[in-house]
């Protein structure tokens, strides 16, 4: 696609859309940037050439006779400034698809789905990494675009996790290979229903053509209810059924005939991990990575930091960081790794999703010791609740109620806006309590 002389605006400055901004105006395009906040470095995106509008979007900008517009994911179409530019049928597009658009030679394994992305993503960038042009990028923290402006005239392998706001807005993206890794609710605060959640992450596979993949997760019923017509190859893989392309078998992993890598190779913990290494292993093959190099480098992967984190131990009690179990399907996942004696630290920011699928495990539950905007939500849902104000004060009741042979964990089923600037600080703070507890005597 050219660039060259095409009038664009940029809603929304964070990280994706300067990184967008600037590959557009390398690419010989006109640049107008809105934000709702102010921006910090206006003058230094003003220096070059570039116009900004923040503090508010002006009325005026819906006149302008723009190309396209690329939309921060983070901001809703339902958002009343971006929905005139709906109902004008103005292009909207995503950073990624612009930087899809200038790098070529990029190749892409492309991950979505409710929990897992960006562990699967991170196991993916450690494999494709054998062959040398290895690049993470998407949600996981680099926008793909501020990649492509240093490396889009390269051959690059992308490890690249996609945000389904991300997929609302491609139009020509096509990855070699990809994944919806499972689904669960999510995001009910942004998107219209549950339906229209589910299927704005199928888009993933929309422009793949025949010799691309597309590895579909037949243990997933809502995967399985969602994904149809595939238009690339679809590779099924299962953890239970070994009728499938992608499957276990006495512990190893086999895609077709050929073991990928046996799961006691792993330094990651729960099943749920079994199948984000499986997906990453087969995205990585398809991606030119040998089975051997497969093999060596999936030994070495350890656990990614909010994720089931293991922080220490203190007299029996072991202690997990999963602050960025954000919905109730990633909690599930936590319950599972763990038989009993779970104390469970839960709530934040309310997302609207119901917890009703964290009942099973009750017996599992020592006591939910429920924080933030949603902790009075989690008292229909366990026998044993306590209810406070902040993750501090969780913290503080858990280590009284704790006893040898107890696993605490941090594991919230809800974001972390009410109290926290995001996951990764809720995560870090609680942490550092823990550490601090581990060192006293
Ligand atoms: P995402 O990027 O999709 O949010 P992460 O890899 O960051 O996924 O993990 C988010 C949460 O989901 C963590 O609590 C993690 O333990 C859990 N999780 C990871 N992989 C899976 C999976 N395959 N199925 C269900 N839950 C998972």
């Amino acid at each position: 696609m050219d660039f060259k002389n095409k009038k664009v605006l940029v809603i929304g400055c964070a990280k994706s859309g300067e990184a967008a901004a600037k590959l557009l105006l390398a690419r010989g395009a006109d640049i107008t940037i809105t934000d709702s906040a102010c921006i910090a470095h206006k003058q230094a995106l003003q220096d070059m050439g570039i116009a900004v509008f923040d503090g508010g979007h002006p009325d005026f900008l819906l006149d302008g006779e723009w190309d396209f517009i690329v939309k921060n994911p983070g901001i809703p179409y339902h958002n009343p400034f971006i929905k005139k530019f709906v109902e004008k049928h103005t292009k909207i597009l995503t950073e990624v698809e612009i930087a899809y658009a200038c790098a070529p030679r990029f190749h892409y394994g492309a991950i979505t789905g409710t929990n897992g992305k960006t562990t699967i993503t991170s196991i993916l960038y450690e494999l494709l990494q054998e062959n040398g042009r290895a690049l993470a990028a998407g949600n996981i923290g680099c926008p793909l675009s501020e990649q492509a402006l240093i490396f889009g005239e390269e051959e690059k392998d992308i490890a690249l996790e996609l945000s389904n706001f991300q997929l609302l807005g491609i139009d020509t993206f096509r990855p070699e290979v990809s994944v919806v890794c499972n689904l669960a609710p999510d995001h009910l605060d942004y998107m219209d229903s549950v339906e229209a959640y589910y299927k704005s992450k199928m888009r993933i596979f929309k422009n793949q053509h025949k010799d691309d993949w597309f590895l579909r997760n037949v243990d997933d019923p809502l995967v399985m209810k969602y994904a149809k017509d595939i238009p690339s190859t679809v590779i099924d893989f299962s953890l239970i059924r070994q009728d499938v392309d992608l499957y276990r078998k006495d512990g190893g992993i086999y895609l077709h005939e050929q073991l990928l890598f046996h799961q006691n190779d792993l330094k990651i913990v729960g099943d749920h991990n079994v199948a984000n290494a499986m997906v990453a292993a087969c995205m990585a093959y398809k991606l030119g990575v040998s089975i051997p190099s497969i093999q060596k480098r999936i030994k070495a992967f350890q656990a990614v930091e909010h994720r089931l984190e293991y922080i220490g131990e203190r007299n029996g009690v072991t202690f997990y960081n999963d602050s960025k179990a954000t919905n109730t399907g990633a909690v599930v996942t936590a319950l599972q790794s763990f038989e009993k004696n779970i104390i469970l630290l839960a709530g934040g920011h309310d997302k609207g999703i119901p917890f009703d699928e964290l009942k099973e495990f009750d017996d599992r539950i020592k006591c939910c010791i429920a924080f933030g905007e949603t902790r009075h939500k989690f008292q229909p849902i366990f026998s044993h609740v306590n209810i406070c104000e902040t993750m501090k004060e969780a913290f503080d009741r858990a280590v009284g109620l704790a006893a040898p042979g107890d696993v605490v964990v941090l594991s919230p089923a809800c974001s972390s806006y009410d109290q926290f600037k995001n996951y990764e600080e809720r995560g870090r703070i609680f942490k550092a309590y823990v550490l601090e507890y581990l060192q006293q005597n």
